[in-house]
């Protein structure tokens, strides 16, 4: 297993499958939703008006078309309302089923944004922490429950756009990591 954090634009990121912080019309929008759509070509537009949107929480993929990533999987994270929606349980989800839909394609190296910590509001210092742990569990022990089909990516990379996300995961990578 290997977990890295690099700061830097995710559509740039030469992996098998990328992750977008989608909307739940899948319909594209701002932020890295806009630019994944740019990226890509209008095909991937095409491509998610035939997956009939996406709950907060699942994961849903398409190719990635002009990107170099073969997949993008989308994902729908929660809205920040203030910590006792539910918001954590749903963006524990994202990363989850993420991670089991790159399995399930044969996705071996995956790269995450920081799911809703733009326009959806989620404090960057609560996300970091989730998403670090929750993919580190589930790449330690997830795969055990798991059909023999299905192989959990064995490369993460935390993309981060901006600094202080970018020392947030490096932080909490460290720490993870440091206490293996
Ligand atoms: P959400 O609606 O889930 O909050 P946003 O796209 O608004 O999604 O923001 C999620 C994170 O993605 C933010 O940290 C934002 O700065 C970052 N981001 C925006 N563009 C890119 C990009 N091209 N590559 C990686 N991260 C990006």
């Amino acid at each position: 297993m290997q977990i890295e954090v690099v700061q830097g634009d995710i559509t740039a990121m030469e992996v098998d499958a990328i992750v977008n912080a989608a909307n739940p019309s899948l319909l594209g929008g701002g932020g890295v939703d806009g630019a994944i759509h740019r990226a890509a070509g209008p095909e991937l537009l095409e491509a998610c008006r035939g997956l009939g949107g996406c709950e907060p929480g699942e994961a849903k993929a398409t190719a990635g078309y002009r990107l170099l990533a073969r997949w993008v999987i989308h994902t729908v994270g929660p809205i920040w309302v203030g910590g006792d929606q539910g918001e954590e349980d749903v963006l524990r989800n994202c990363y989850r089923r993420s991670l089991l839909v790159a399995g399930e394609l044969g996705a071996q190296s995956i790269a995450f944004p920081s799911i809703s910590t733009g326009v959806y509001g989620y404090p960057v210092g609560g996300a970091v922490p989730v998403a670090v742990e929750e993919v580190r569990r589930h790449l330690e022990h997830g795969g055990a429950s798991l059909p023999s089909s299905v192989v959990l990516p064995s490369s993460v990379v935390f993309v981060a756009f901006d600094a202080r996300t970018y020392e947030a995961y490096r932080r909490h990578v460290g720490a993870a990591l440091g206490d293996v």
